[in-house]
């Protein structure tokens, strides 16, 4: 298991860091390759788009930029954003809050 990255796609995460820091959103994509993480209405950068045909409006678009994955912190249920640990239950590793235990 690829303990490096704890952060799995459907994940609630906090921004920690940046122009965004302190929104939350759903994890949508991980980028393992270059340990980012795209989350659904965070980092929401304007790209120009280009008409490619008639009935295709050219304009803005708003898309979600990667964030790397040390700017965003895991959310739990109880205390908010935390770091992740783990435990072991029978011979699974499960992913816990480091403050309070809960299972992530
Ligand atoms: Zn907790």
């Amino acid at each position: 298991m690829d303990t490096k990255f704890k952060i799995r796609k459907d994940d609630t995460v906090q921004v920690i860091a940046g122009k965004d820091k302190g929104k939350r959103g759903t994890v949508v994509r991980v980028l393992t390759k270059k340990d980012a993480v795209i989350v659904s209405g965070v980092n929401i950068v304007k790209k120009t788009m280009k008409r490619r045909s008639q009935q295709e409006q050219g304009g803005i678009a708003e898309i979600e930029a990667p964030l790397h994955i040390s700017n965003v912190a895991i959310v739990c249920k109880k205390c908010g954003p935390t770091r992740v640990g783990y435990k072991l239950d029978g011979d699974k590793k499960i992913r816990v809050c480091r403050k309070c235990g809960e299972a992530l």
